[in-house]
């Protein structure tokens, strides 16, 4: 369903009057519209900055300079000198930031490397970064800092500067996102540096439009480093749920990265399924999640014609709405059977058999499940479930080389949500950064860089695809 405000206040006249009378004007997105690129940043400007004591100066920007980016600094900085000497190392040139206004291109993106904070008086090396140049960043921007996970600190001085900035990078998303930048925090710890390539290039690229306000704690990866563009080529992914909607979207958006998809739906869906298969050359398999046999029968087709799968996606999902008071056991159980159980009794059919080594699973989530809402005590049960399911198997997966996550969607324009009365989904749509819905796309991105074998980081996290939703903060 489109976004008619959207759309009007976009328009010339729609922004003149939308100014005058002081109407909030929701920024047009730049979403991806290619595959993962070599080179992302290429032909944009990165402002870097660090606090004294960095220690990972040299893994960013050598990040910063395989994607292409073009490197800025203020000179004047007092945490430099991490940043310089790994440059010196590198052998990569720092330009200065240009005076505002100079006509000079504006920076695409703020990256700070925190990882030196030891005490709460040191955050002011952060503000000293941001505050001068955060009206310089271009629409679209992105502000994305780095640091150490507060658990792995020296002390607790360094643990509550580290924990300050969830705080920080949380106020400042709802600060900036009015001309549609996000700002995002990964915290990496000691023995994940090197991984944190795919995890920049996600983040600072357009395929991670709707993420925003995030924390994201990496974890040790157990496999080595694979670089993110065509990571996903010639693997095997199952898709539930994939006739429509997100699932549909996902399916494509793994295709487009050279996977091969299994799209799977209840058989009642068979013909929508068969479009969407048809589109991205993928396989459609009918078969109800919640079938006894339903781990056996998905080995068995997949066996068949690919062997093992790589990755899968647990995407079926449905609501049935009811106060609890008025629930019938029915409601109950469908939306429990489906969004959870199904999950559960699937992997653990497909881990005794049909998994290859390194298999990596994304489940499908939601801030219901998170913030809650009257009404949905079944959906948002099923919703929370999985986050705690996804943090409880990581160590299985991990074991394997693979990992398992989850995505948080927030308000999605799909039929779901177009079904929903006015009001509740124009507030729905409004009350996040961006203020506007996400769209199907961006939860496929997202899902699909947590398939990637780049993401080997990643595991046992749930990342929100909201556009900072203020629900459940
Ligand atoms: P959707 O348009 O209703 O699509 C869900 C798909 O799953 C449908 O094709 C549906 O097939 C299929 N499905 C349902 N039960 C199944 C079963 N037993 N076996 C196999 N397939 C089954 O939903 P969506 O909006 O794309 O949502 C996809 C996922 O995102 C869900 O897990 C949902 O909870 C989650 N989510 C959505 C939003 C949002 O704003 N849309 C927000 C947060 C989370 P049928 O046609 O047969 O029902």
């Amino acid at each position: 369903m489109s976004d008619r405000y959207l759309d009007f206040t976009n328009s010339s006249f729609g922004k003149t009057l939308a100014g005058m009378i002081g109407l909030p004007t929701p920024p047009r997105l730049k979403r991806a519209s290619a595959p993962w690129a070599a080179q992302p940043l290429e032909g944009k400007y990165v402002l870097v900055g660090s606090s004294s004591g960095a220690t990972l100066a040299a893994p960013l920007l050598r990040a910063l300079s395989a994607a292409g980016a073009a490197l800025r600094i203020i000179p004047e900085h007092a945490g430099l000198p991490p940043l310089k000497a790994a440059a010196a190392e590198l052998k990569l040139s720092l330009h200065g930031n240009p005076a505002e206004g100079v006509g000079e291109a504006r920076n695409h993106a703020l990256v700070f490397d925190a990882s030196g904070l030891s005490s709460p008086w040191q955050l002011r090396e952060l503000y000293d970064f941001m505050q001068p140049v955060l009206r310089g960043i271009a629409s679209n921007g992105r502000i994305l800092l780095i640091s150490r996970a507060p658990e792995s600190a020296a002390d607790i001085q360094a643990r509550t500067a580290s924990t300050a900035l969830r705080g920080f990078i949380r106020s400042l998303a709802k600060e900036v996102g009015k001309n549609g930048t996000t700002a995002n925090l990964v915290e990496v710890p000691t023995g994940a540096d090197t991984a944190i390539d795919p995890v920049l290039r996600f983040f600072l690229s357009e395929h991670s439009a709707f993420v925003d306000g995030q924390v994201l704690p990496l974890a040790l990866p157990q496999t080595a480093n694979v670089a993110l563009p065509g990571s996903l080529e010639g693997r095997i992914a199952l898709v539930t749920g994939a006739a429509r909607g997100i699932g549909a979207s996902i399916a494509e958006t793994l295709a487009r990265e050279g996977a091969k998809v299994i799209g799977m739906d209840h058989p009642s869906a068979e013909g929508g399924l068969g479009e969407t298969m048809a589109k991205i050359g993928g396989v459609g398999l009918a078969l109800d999640v919640t079938a006894p046999d339903a781990a056996a029968r998905i080995a068995e087709e997949v066996g068949k014609s690919f062997g093992g799968l790589d990755v899968v996606v647990h995407n079926a999902g449905i609501t049935r709405d009811k106060m609890l008071r008025n629930m019938p056991p029915h409601f109950w159980d469908m939306v429990v059977n489906i969004n959870l159980g199904a999950i559960l009794k699937i992997n653990e059919g497909l881990l005794k058999q049909g998994f290859n080594d390194g298999a990596r699973v994304v489940c499908i989530s939601s801030i219901g499940g998170i913030g809650g809402n009257a009404g949905q005590t079944n959906y948002g049960a099923t919703k929370a479930g999985v986050i705690g399911y996804v943090d409880g198997m990581a160590a299985t997966f991990a074991k394997r080389g693979g990992a398992i996550n989850a995505v948080a969607p927030g308000f999605i324009e799909t039929t779901m949500t177009a079904a929903m009365p006015f009001g509740p989904r124009e507030v729905g749509r409004r009350i996040n950064s961006l203020s506007q819905g996400g769209l199907p796309q961006d939860v496929a991105e997202t899902v699909t860089f947590l398939a990637s074998p780049a993401a080997n980081a990643v595991n046992g996290r749930t990342l929100r695809v909201c556009g900072q939703n203020f629900f459940g903060m």
